[in-house]
């Protein structure tokens, strides 16, 4: 089973996944713990790349894409045929979100490339960690202190990129679940075991 974590900077992945690696390993599966960009040893110098290098919007589709060819190849196709579980921080819908939603990529180039490297291929459960961007910045900053221009733009980016993960779950609601991360965790926690639990007894 193959089992994604999407959401803005700020939506609070990082602690539920923690919980459902956890709660899968406690119900004796063996959990391939993983998250992109990254993931390989190619997959994180990419990862550097990607995060600290100034580059054109394609390029930076295409490096995405390819840290995902390489991570379907090194570790998700051969934990996934080993019959582990693999819970991975981000995959293809964080790059329509990012790139296609928050940055303005031709969505049929993002269709491409996802056609290209994992074609009839996705994740079993994708869950998408929704926020506003005003709560995620207020989580990240620990404030609650009026925008500057910087931080306003900030936001409009993240509400596209929102957008985009919301226009993803519509179009798949069978693999996309939303779950409402302006909760406390324990409850956010509790319905996305129950999704879980339901899928996979
Ligand atoms: O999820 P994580 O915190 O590891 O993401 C690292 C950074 O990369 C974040 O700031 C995220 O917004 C960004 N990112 C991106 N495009 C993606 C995936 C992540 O800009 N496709």
């Amino acid at each position: 089973r193959f089992i994604t974590f999407e959401g803005i900077d700020g939506a609070g992945k990082s602690s539920q996944i923690a919980a459902l690696v956890a709660h899968l390993e406690g119900k004796g599966r063996v959990v391939d713990q993983t998250r992109e960009p990254g993931g390989t040893e190619l997959g994180e110098r990419l990862r550097e790349l990607l995060l600290h290098q100034p580059m054109h919007l394609e390029t930076e589709a295409m490096l995405m894409f390819a840290a995902r060819r390489e991570h379907l190849a090194v570790r998700i196709r051969p934990a996934l045929d080993a019959g582990r579980w693999v819970v991975s921080d981000r995959f293809s819908d964080a790059t329509y979100a990012y790139q296609v939603g928050g940055r303005g990529l031709d969505p049929a180039k993002f269709a491409a490339l996802e056609q290209w490297v994992h074609p009839g291929f996705q994740p079993d459960l994708t869950l998408v960690f929704d926020l506003s961007p005003e709560r995620a910045a207020q989580r990240l900053a620990g404030t609650g202190n009026a925008p500057d221009r910087f931080e306003r733009e900030r936001r409009d980016f993240f509400e596209r990129v929102r957008g985009a993960y919301l226009e993803r779950a519509a179009a798949d609601p069978g693999r996309v679940r939303v779950i409402d991360a302006d909760r406390d965790p324990a409850t956010i926690r509790g319905e996305m075991l129950a999704i879980v639990e339901e899928r996979w007894p």
